[in-house]
């Protein structure tokens, strides 16, 4: 134990010392890979010590932030800029939870927040410490600048939201609900992506699916394995199942999808731009959706209710029919749907007395419409910034923090200010998560801004 925690602290040593010749690092990047090494990795989070440190940060600028123990050793932080009061407060909203990880499959560990070839490696360097940071500096920037705000501006980093935020952003709605209330919140969703083509396109998060997550519990006859049992518990399950699978679901073209296809279309080539520009004409959704969904099922998900069977068990023994067998199945819902009629469209298509259909979750999607100080304030810092990208709204087919908001009746926006290939968002929940050193600097730019036009105007 001794050893490992010495080999750490030399780790740690290296990494925080500079060589003789390179550039100090930026205020943004010391205080990310300070983060970084917090391991909050939730389940169990953790997120105590990450708490505490930005409470630090926030307090040497002279700005008390309080801190709610939601749990024992679950932290939310929140920090509060006082303004004129002309408009409703905006939330910077992030999470200081991450994922876990596959140690063995990583590069680089992924909490020593190592940098590498122009990058910094670790677990949370997009999902979402990097915006965490973005946002903090952002709202420093404020402090230091006095800046003449129109509204209140609060700085809030919330634990469990990667285990569905009961802890984080939902317990401080239901406990704290004054401390938190806001009119706009910006928080995470968003991207900005380098098309193959080269072409960058800036996605603002406006949306998200619902989700519902249903159980089969299917019953039957149990006998001797060497026996046909046609009415086997499951038999009738996988024919349950079939049945869902095969179920025709309508496809709809919303505002994000709508605005996400247009951008696309204009530079998608072969097979997926014509289906892309096909599925934008009155009418053709329905006749070329289930090929675009076959092709790209990201964006499948965008115009779909989805259905994955991700759960299946059943019996003990090869040669004993079980008496029962259970399925669980994950649907997630264009924002508008209700979970309620999907789950009768469930039973009405399993159509079996003896397959026992409930829902375990069960939340609408949400939408926030593209108007508004926060959303003009995003627009016109990304078209400083990053002059000609086009600027999309987009729908997220998962959830975060953000749907409690909305559900609270505020607008709420997923905003990552900076550009990356495809590739690189594959570190997101997977391995060898990593930003660009340029792209956190980048970002954090574009956030100051995008932050100080919506904070003063
Ligand atoms: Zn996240």
């Amino acid at each position: 134990m001794l050893k490992s925690l010495l080999a750490l602290a030399a780790t740690a040593a290296v990494a925080a010392t500079p060589a003789p010749s390179a550039a100090p690092p930026s205020e943004a990047l010391a205080k990310l890979q300070a983060y970084m090494r917090l391991d909050t990795t939730n389940p169990p989070g953790h997120e105590a010590a990450a708490a505490h440190l930005l409470a630090s940060w926030l307090q040497a600028e002279g700005i008390t932030p309080t801190l709610y123990e939601s749990a024992p050793g679950r932290f939310n932080l929140v920090a509060r800029l006082k303004g004129s009061g002309k408009r409703a407060p905006l939330l910077l909203l992030n999470h200081m939870d991450v994922v876990p990880v596959e140690t063995k499959r990583w590069q680089h560990p992924p909490f020593a927040a190592m940098i590498a070839d122009g990058a910094l490696y670790g677990r949370g360097a997009l999902d979402m410490k990097d915006l965490g940071i973005m946002q903090l500096l952002a709202f420093l920037d404020l402090k230091r600048s006095h800046a003449a705000l129109t509204r209140d501006v609060v700085f809030c980093a919330t634990a469990d939201e990667e285990a569905g935020g009961q802890l984080g952003a939902a317990w401080m709605l239901a406990h704290h609900p004054e401390d938190v209330r806001a009119s706009e919140v910006l928080s995470e969703g968003g991207s900005g992506v380098v098309l193959p083509e080269g072409t960058r396109v800036m996605n603002v998060e406006c949306a998200e699916k619902g989700v519902l997550w249903v159980k089969l519990v299917a019953n039957g006859m149990p006998g001797h394995g060497s026996i046909e049992g046609k009415e086997g518990a499951v038999r009738r399950l996988v024919h349950a199942l079939a049945r869902l699978d095969a179920a025709p679901r309508p496809f709809e073209l919303g505002p994000e999808a709508h605005s996400l296809f247009k951008t696309f279309a204009r530079t998608a080539k072969g097979e997926r731009g014509k289906l892309l520009k096909a599925a934008l004409v009155s009418g053709g959704l329905a006749r070329v959706g289930a090929r675009l969904a076959t092709l790209d099922p990201y964006l499948g998900a965008q115009v779909r209710d989805s259905l994955n069977p991700t759960m299946l068990e059943a019996g003990q023994k090869v040669n004993v029919l079980p008496g029962t067998a259970t399925a669980q199945v994950d649907i997630r819902l264009l924002p508008g749907h209700d979970p309620a009629r999907m789950l009768a469209w469930v039973r009405q298509v399993v159509a079996d007395r003896q397959v026992v259909v409930s829902s375990t979750l069960a939340t609408p999607g949400s939408r926030s419409a593209t108007t508004g100080p926060l959303w003009d304030a995003l627009v016109a810092a990304v078209r400083a910034d990053a002059p000609g990208v086009a600027i999309t709204s987009s729908m997220s087919p998962g959830a975060s923090d953000s749907r409690f908001f909305r559900a609270a009746g505020a607008k709420a926006f997923g905003f990552s200010p900076f550009f990356a290939p495809l590739s690189q968002y594959e570190g997101f929940h997977g391995d060898n998560e990593h930003i660009l050193l340029n792209q956190l600097d980048q970002g954090t730019r574009t956030m100051t801004r995008a932050v100080a036009l919506a904070a003063t105007r």
